[in-house]
């Protein structure tokens, strides 16, 4: 594996302050990804797993801590170098998809490709999840599954160094949320990307090069994966 440290997250505490209850989210978190890596979140509900990803992309701040990208403090970024960080940097991928809906899947890459000037084909993209057929369709017009697919392959248009994907097969059954891991894992190997998931499905951990094990706000344990799987290969 490629050992080039891209992020490195120190000691983030998240506190939320409701009437006279402080919710302590986050406890003092510490992990670095490398580049090229597949790793999976693995928590309970309620763990802190979306406050973490959502630092780390740049759309939540921390109560306390750092997270630092290719040698810069994310925390120090003035607005118009953070919204950079978000696009160029950062793709993410959520449950509910988060789909344009009057646009067909092919305009929804297209509006995130024209972030970046090095953004994927996105024919190639279409292609890759195999949706080349189904390009001008809307939405609407597409299963669960499938809208899923193009909104990773939105995601991964902008050529992100990290894609942080939240609970990315929670609204699907076991095959068509395969498809979308399949889309991930190739993205992952083929494009050489650091991909990171949350999700609460064990079976997932299976695939990734390293499992964090999240409770209450802190990470419990990470379990390195000498022979992670392919999708098709993992027990659901
Ligand atoms: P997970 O993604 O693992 O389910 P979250 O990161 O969403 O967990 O939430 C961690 C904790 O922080 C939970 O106790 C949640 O209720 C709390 N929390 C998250 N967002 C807010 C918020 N905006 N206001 C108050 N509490 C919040
Ligand atoms: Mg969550």
């Amino acid at each position: 594996m490629d050992k080039e440290k891209i992020l490195d997250v120190q000691d983030l505490t998240k506190e939320y302050q409701m009437g006279e209850v402080v919710v302590h989210a986050l406890r003092g978190v510490n992990m670095e990804l490398y580049a090229g890596e597949f790793v999976v979140i693995l928590g309970p509900s309620g763990s802190g797993k979306s406050t973490i990803l959502n630092i780390i992309g740049g759309i939540d701040t921390p109560t306390k801590g750092k997270v630092n990208y290719k040698g810069t403090e994310i925390g120090e970024l003035d607005e118009k170098a953070l919204t950079k960080y978000r696009r160029e940097a950062i793709g993410f991928v959520f449950q509910f998809y988060n789909l344009v809906p009057n646009l067909t899947a092919r305009e929804n890459i297209l509006l995130a490709s024209e972030l970046s000037d090095e953004a994927i084909s996105v024919d190639d993209l279409l292609k890759e999840i195999e949706l080349e057929d189904r390009g001008n369709h809307f939405p609407s017009q597409l299963s669960g599954g499938q809208q899923q697919r193009v909104a990773i392959a939105r995601a991964v248009a902008k050529n992100p160094a990290i894609l942080l994907c939240d609970e990315p097969t929670g609204a699907l059954d076991v095959t068509t949320g395969i498809g979308a891991l399949k889309v991930l894992r190739s993205f992952n190997r083929n494009y050489k990307k650091t991909v990171a998931i949350i999700t609460h499905n064990k079976s997932i951990g299976d695939m990734a090069d390293r499992v964090f094990y999240v409770k209450d706000g802190v990470i419990e344990k990470v379990v390195v994966n000498e022979h992670p799987m392919n999708p098709e290969e993992v027990n659901w």
